[in-house]
């Protein structure tokens, strides 16, 4: 049986065929123009499989309300171009199989709750976080993925400021200083005025950066009580986590018994975000089931 997954991202769609078993067996990666073309793209890819089912995990935002109207569109995302485009409605008709529709933050969240019990690490629950061009998180809750008048925005929650970080302003469109606006990978630019990956990790504002993440792990964790707390993204390193960490647990203070911080904060299983291809895999056979 072959099932299809689609990841949309605003630079590149990765799309690919794979088994039951989760082989890949057919990859590409093109880049995203306008939406006619690209979806044009896509199905022609997936056309000469006989796919049985497809999961696709998109940017943002979604509609993922079975019942409204515009069921499968990207809605009102700043990418110039994308806004209210019908995207499961072409791939449907062209490939009539059934579709999951959903993140690109819960493909991701997906696919590492999938990938850590089939190396047997029983998870109940797990939230994925993406820092990067922009953060999210998804919830997995036994195998179903929280949000039902529409996706967790995680990525827009306020934090308090670190005192050393008092004068920036924030990068968000919309809200300024909430923690995408904070710690997306664009703010080292707008703090520092280069790159993140030229900031050496001895600068402060990785310390600052670190103290936003905790923050948002220990919220989430007093929130949702999740097994494990996984990060990806650009932002994201080991090194990075280690202070992350240290900072979680300054501000959590002992309150809570948790699993060693190694095991409860850490980096994906799968790297270049293999957990999405993953994740949409197991959401295709998901939808096929139900
Ligand atoms: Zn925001």
């Amino acid at each position: 049986m072959l099932i299809g997954s689609v990841e949309a991202g605003g630079t590149k769609f990765v799309c690919a065929v794979g088994d039951e078993n989760y082989r890949v067996q057919e990859r590409i990666v093109f880049a995203t123009t306008t939406p006619a073309a690209t979806l044009a793209k896509t199905i022609a890819f997936f056309k000469p499989f006989k796919l049985a089912a497809l999961g696709i995990a998109s940017f943002g935002p979604l509609e993922i309300r079975k019942n409204a109207v515009n069921y499968g569109f990207i809605t009102n995302t700043p990418k110039p171009g994308w806004q209210d485009t019908d995207f499961v409605g072409p791939l449907k008709a062209a490939l009539k199989v059934p579709i999951t529709w959903t993140t690109d933050v819960n493909g991701s969240a997906y696919g590492e709750y999938v990938m850590a019990n089939l190396s047997n690490a029983h998870l109940k629950s797990l939230v994925y976080y993406t820092i990067g061009t922009g953060v999210g998180a998804g919830t997995v809750i036994d195998g179903q993925l929280l949000g039902s008048l529409g996706h967790p925005e995680m990525g827009h929650v306020f934090v308090k400021r670190h005192p050393d970080d008092l004068k920036f302003a924030g990068i968000c469109p919309f809200h300024g200083d909430c923690l995408e606006g904070l710690v997306a990978g664009p703010t080292f630019e707008a703090r520092t005025e280069h790159p993140g990956k030229d900031v050496p990790l001895s600068a402060l504002v990785w310390d600052i950066m670190a103290d936003y993440v905790a923050q948002a792990a220990m919220q989430t964790t007093l929130t949702i009580r999740p097994d494990k707390i996984v990060f990806g993204g650009g932002v994201v390193s080991e090194p990075f986590l280690v202070k992350v960490r240290a900072a979680f647990n300054r501000l959590l203070n002992h309150y809570i018994e948790l699993p060693p911080l190694d095991d409860y904060l850490v980096m994906p299983l799968m790297a270049d975000n293999g957990s999405a291809t993953l994740g949409n895999f197991a959401l295709g056979l998901k939808a096929l089931k139900e």
